[in-house]
């Protein structure tokens, strides 16, 4: 026995005898096999477990050039059989054993190095020990072209999966590759495919086509695998009779690169949330869903509160590695039927379909609420941040995937406007007064050339008195349509874009401008100017400060600079020497929004501080909120910080702050921000303590 054409065998090897066997054995055999002695066609049986030949005829002695039975049993015809060879050696074995299976292969031997080529039939021939055996006949091929002798081997040794299925679907012939990836060698086409509608479809498709192909996944004995199938129709070359031919290749390893690849498509690689291809995705079937059964459907849009604060001065692995906690804990917060993905930077969107809607969101906002706040640990830090949740609603706010979008994201807006941490529904009004991001984003590169903003000036005063003490600067911008714009929807644009240091620079200024103007005309008050946290780690920062005050001519003395807690986070030794800096320039420092991010009162000890103002919330909020208030103003009167008390809306509010014994106020009760001219008329009619 011998392996085909290209398996790599050495011809010399083969026809070295090894060993001499048992003579009596010989004669035994010899016996037994008599009547195919003087059969013309060479026969021989194959021992497959010993990779010897176990008898021969004459016919096929000649055929193996061998001397004599004797000499035949002896070649080792294992020792230089490919595995490939072997393996398919082992499969015959098992089919023979499993059922009556016979075989037709195109062979070709090597004795003596000459390539002699052979149709084999192979069957299964039980040995008096009980082993399977093969029964090989063989013809000659004789006048055979080498083409076909070629495209014989390259269906032995291919590994596309080759069978020919007959008229009553059952297999006529299966290439070693095909053998090898099924269970049962009967195994019919139908079965194959297993799936009725695909087979009604692959079946119809030869019909009128007379070929059909399938993309199926398979059982096979290495495993679940995915094989492309093409099927033909043609006709048996034995009988004549129609047949299928039908070629499958194993396509596995494509379809997981796919698999990998569909996944990062529709991925947030960071996050792993699902991006925003798949939500776009998702809500058309969500939509087309609820249609069907009368549910509605809501977008929310969630921008994270104080996250570029984090990314600013924490750096951007921190930010990186607080987002991924967030989307964890979205993740976590929404019900199994919602689907949370990654919109881009600190945004993320949540889909939620439900049939009472309303109740399901205040369930939905009170969960993702408390997800979020609870601090971050980065580091030795704790961050963080709040959710600001726009909601639109399909199919009341918009129809479209966009639509929705820019609803959800315009609705966003007047949640962080309302105080942030909070959820706020759009609206219609909403679309008049505020525009969406990328349409804002466009016209603010052009609005400092265009000098459409304006600063705008809101007093801070005694609470006891009501004397003015100081007056912060807040830009506006002027829009050519939209009118005035709050910048709580453009600071964080210009954020993001890096505008903000031009745009910083030029409040400053003015501030700078201003503070003079008004002391020439007897009005000497402290202007308090807002830092973001970009231009706060910007090198240039007290370059530029330093710039504007003397070019204004102003005594550093007379303004101040407000920051947030969130940009002393961490100990970058920066912060400090910036703080300093500013502290060493003259200008006296505020830090705001105090008590909604970590209220850390360490800060006021580790950094020069001189202003502690109490945001809003503890000012208009529950006596909850209000008791840690109270903590606070007593430490400012422990550290001699001036306490001054945001958003004092109500007497009943102010009347709260005096008692508290908290310095300073500003609020719309006194004044809201005001334009210069307005200002100064306001100046020239109420009074002016002295700071
Ligand atoms: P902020 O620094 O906390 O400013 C106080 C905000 O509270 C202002 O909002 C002011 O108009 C508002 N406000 C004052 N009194 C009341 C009141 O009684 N009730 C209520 N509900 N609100 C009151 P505004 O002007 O819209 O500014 C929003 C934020 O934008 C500011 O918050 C500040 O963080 C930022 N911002 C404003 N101007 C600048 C700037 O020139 N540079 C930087 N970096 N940020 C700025
Ligand atoms: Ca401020
Ligand atoms: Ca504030």
């Amino acid at each position: 026995m011998v392996s085909p054409i290209s398996s790599g065998d050495s011809p010399a090897a083969l026809a070295i005898p090894l060993s001499e066997p048992d003579p009596s054995a010989l004669a035994e055999r010899a016996q037994r096999y008599a009547a195919l002695e003087w059969l013309s066609r060479p026969v021989w049986v194959f021992d497959i477990d010993h990779k010897r030949v176990h008898w021969a005829n004459t016919a096929a002695l000649s055929v193996w050039q061998a001397e004599s039975l004797q000499a035949l049993c002896a070649r080792d015809m294992g020792r230089d059989m490919s595995g490939s060879v072997a393996q398919r050696l082992a499969q015959y074995q098992s089919d023979f054993a499993a059922s009556d299976a016979r075989f037709n292969e195109q062979w070709t031997v090597y004795p003596d190095g000459v390539p002699v080529s052979l149709n084999v039939r192979f069957s299964g021939h039980r040995l008096p020990d009980g082993r399977m055996c093969m029964l090989c006949e063989a013809e000659p091929v004789g006048s055979v072209a080498p083409e076909s002798l070629r495209s014989v081997e390259a269906l032995l040794h291919t590994a596309v999966m080759i069978t020919l299925y007959g008229q009553d679907g059952h297999a006529l012939y299966r290439n070693p590759a095909a053998r090898a990836a099924v269970f049962q060698p009967d195994e019919r086409l139908e079965d194959r495919v297993g799936d009725p509608a695909a087979y009604a479809a692959l079946a119809a498709s030869l019909t009128s086509q007379g070929v059909g192909t399938l993309t199926l996944s398979v059982p096979t004995p290495t495993g679940q695998r995915w094989h492309e199938l093409s099927a033909r129709q043609c006709r048996d070359a034995v009988t004549g009779q129609h047949a299928v031919l039908v070629s499958e290749a194993d396509i596995s390893a494509i379809k997981r690169t796919e698999e990998r690849a569909n996944f990062q498509a529709l991925h947030d690689a960071l996050t792993g949330l699902p991006n925003r291809t798949h939500f776009m995705q998702r809500f058309a079937w969500a939509v087309s869903e609820a249609q069907a059964q009368g549910q509605e459907v809501a977008l929310l849009f969630i921008d994270l509160d104080h996250f570029k604060d984090v990314n600013d001065t924490l750096g951007h692995a921190a930010g990186d590695q607080l987002l991924v906690t967030m989307a964890q804990r979205l993740r976590h917060a929404k019900r199994s039927s919602d689907m949370v993905a990654r919109w881009g930077g600190d945004e993320f969107l949540v889909l939620v379909m439900s049939a009472d809607i309303r109740k399901d969101l205040a369930a939905l906002h009170d969960r993702i609420s408390a997800a979020v706040a609870t601090p971050v640990r980065i580091g030795d830090v704790d961050a963080r941040v709040t959710p600001s949740v726009g909601v639109a609603l399909y199919p009341r706010d918009g129809d479209t995937i966009e639509i929705l979008l820019r609803n959800a994201d315009l609705a966003m807006y007047a949640a962080k406007d309302q105080g942030r941490d909070t959820m706020a529904f759009y609206d219609e009004h909403m679309a008049q007064t505020v525009r969406s991001r990328t349409e804002l984003e466009a016209e603010l590169r052009h609005a400092l050339a265009r000098q459409e903003f304006e600063v705008y000036y809101q007093p801070r005063v005694a609470a006891g008195s009501n004397a003015i003490m100081g007056v912060e600067a807040l830009v506006r911008w002027n829009h050519p349509r939209l009118g005035l714009v709050s910048p709580d929807q453009f600071i964080p644009l210009c954020e993001t874009t890096g505008l903000i240091r031009q745009l910083g620079l030029w409040v400053f200024a003015r501030a700078a401008q201003q503070q003079v103007a008004w002391a020439a005309q007897g009005f000497d008050m402290v202007v308090s100017v807002n830092l973001s946290a970009r231009q706060f780690m910007h090198p240039e920062l007290l370059a530029d400060l330093t710039r504007a005050l003397q070019q204004a001519g102003a005594d550093p003395a007379r303004l101040e600079v407000e920051i947030t807690e969130s940009m002393l986070l961490g100990h970058d030794p920066r912060q400090l020497a910036v703080l300093q800096s500013i502290a060493a320039l003259g200008l006296s420092i505020a830090l705001d929004d105090f008590g909604t991010g970590y209220s850390n009162l360490a800060y006021l000890q580790r950094f020069p501080i001189h202003t502690l103002k109490i945001d809003k919330t503890f000012i208009q909020g529950s006596d909850a909120n209000r008791s840690l208030a109270e903590l606070i103003v007593s430490l400012c009167q422990l550290m001699k910080l001036t306490a001054v008390a945001e958003g004092v809306e109500t007497q009943e509010q102010l009347d709260w702050v005096v008692a508290q014994g908290i310095a300073q106020y500003q609020g719309y009760l006194y004044a809201r921000p005001l334009p210069v001219v307005q200002f100064t008329a306001l100046l020239k009619n109420r009074a002016l303590g002295d700071a």
